[in-house]
């Protein structure tokens, strides 16, 4: 059987950037100032439901502001869209997270800054909800999307509730403002205990995928959202998911995200896949110091800035089919980051038979770089697993044929 190299290639990643200590975990929050600033994930999920992760990437930690867009999806698809809106606005505030804001119209600026979040929460489970059947319609509703049974961090709440004056001090703005009708300390509670539930960097790229496949669960394939409502929560996070550094972080990374303080950090390429990352030490905008490296990594070698002029692909795979002795597969249509994993996907399922694999190229029209290397190192596992390997690429689409290891991929002509 071979072995993906996807996993390999994350790992690498976290080796580049492991020795940056730079940053501080939150000091705000007592349990958070606590906490272990040393873990180090990454993981992706796919829209087809293909999960990669490395590192610590199992290590449970609270989704703070990361909870704050699917909250954001979940009142939007239970209310709709204009009696959400009647409550927040959808223009980036420029201004940190905790600021006490609101627009011309009394309104939050965005449902990713916590007067915002605080006001999305209250819209769930109706007006007449008891914080506890809110905070658990959210649970359930988090869990569903990761396909495990969440809990709440009941210990790093109370934390934060015990010094929580500046979010009190936005729900007594929003109270005042009839934005919320709920007393300002239940809202506050309710919110808290949002932040507080608990996730893995696994579990936020499979609950981030369902936004990024337009409300499909890529595992279970249910539909979660509707697509108009994943379309909206990811714009708000383009615009205004990494606060007053969205700006620098659109021109750079170029994908809808949102972190959160206890440090992971979530991106999404919209119909491709999910990302998320978990180190806890932040910047001075409160977003993870590794968490930003890493994504500007993935994104420069993925390709996957949304403002790249490159086509996405589909069905990468055109077929795998047998011929005597040799082992045909045949690709079509723009070579991405996607279309690649789509192939090496189909290769380590494949039970090769005969000695011989071509790779057919003729109905392929573009590489891009990452797609030379991801499909270039597949067909080196199919060489090194004992077959002879050989490209048919009439139009010459395919940039060199060197391996990895210097040796030449034999071409058809
Ligand atoms: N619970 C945190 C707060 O409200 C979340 C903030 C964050 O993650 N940026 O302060």
């Amino acid at each position: 059987m071979l072995t993906m190299p996807i996993p390999e290639y994350l790992q690498e990643i976290l080796d580049n950037v492991h020795d940056n200590t730079s940053g501080e975990v939150a000091d705000y929050i007592p349990e958070l100032k606590a906490a272990d600033p040393n873990p180090l994930a990454v993981a992706l999920c796919t829209v087809d439901g293909h999960i990669y992760s490395a590192g610590d990437d199992s290590v449970e930690f609270t989704m703070q502001s990361i909870s704050k867009p699917f909250a954001y999806a979940l009142a939007l698809q239970e209310c709709g869209t204009e009696e959400v809106f009647k409550t927040v606005a959808v223009e980036p505030s420029g201004e940190a997270f905790n600021e006490l804001s609101l627009d011309g119209e009394n309104r939050p600026m965005n449902p990713m800054i916590n007067a915002g979040a605080i006001a999305i929460n209250q819209l769930i489970n109706g007006p007449d909800s008891t914080v506890e059947d809110r905070v658990e319609k959210l649970r359930a509703y988090f869990s569903e999307l990761a396909g495990r049974e969440l809990t709440i961090d009941r210990g790093l709440s109370d934390s934060e509730l015990t010094g929580a004056d500046r979010n009190l001090s936005i729900a007594h703005m929003l109270r005042n403002y009839d934005v919320i009708a709920d007393d300002a300390h239940d809202a506050v509670l309710s919110y808290t205990l949002q932040c507080s539930i608990k996730v893995t960097a696994r579990d936020l790229a499979v609950m981030t995928a369902t936004l990024a496949a337009g409300g499909v669960h890529p595992i279970t394939g249910k539909t979660l959202l509707d697509a108009r409502v994943c379309r909206l929560t990811l714009s708000v996070m383009a615009s205004a998911g990494m606060y007053n550094e969205a700006g620098q972080w659109l021109s750079s990374v170029g994908i809808p995200a949102k972190s959160g303080v206890a440090g992971g950090l979530i991106g999404i390429l919209p119909g491709q896949l999910g990302i998320a990352t978990f180190s806890p030490r932040l910047n001075p905008k409160g977003n993870s110091v590794r968490g930003v490296e890493i994504f500007k990594q993935l994104s420069e070698d993925m390709g996957l800035h949304l403002m790249s002029t490159e086509q996405v692909s589909g069905h990468a795979v055109r077929s795998i089919t047998q011929d005597g002795d040799t082992t045909y597969i045949r690709m079509q249509g723009a070579m991405n980051f996607s279309a690649s994993e789509a192939f090496l996907h189909a290769i380590v399922s494949h039970e090769f038979s005969g000695d011989t694999v071509i790779l057919d190229l003729s109905r392929v029209l573009t590489f891009h770089p990452v797609a030379t290397r991801m499909i270039k190192e597949g067909l080196k596992r199919i060489r090194d697993a004992g077959y002879s390997v050989a490209i048919l690429d009439p139009d010459d689409v395919l940039p060199d044929f060197t391996f990895s290891d210097g040796t030449l991929c034999r071409q058809l002509s």
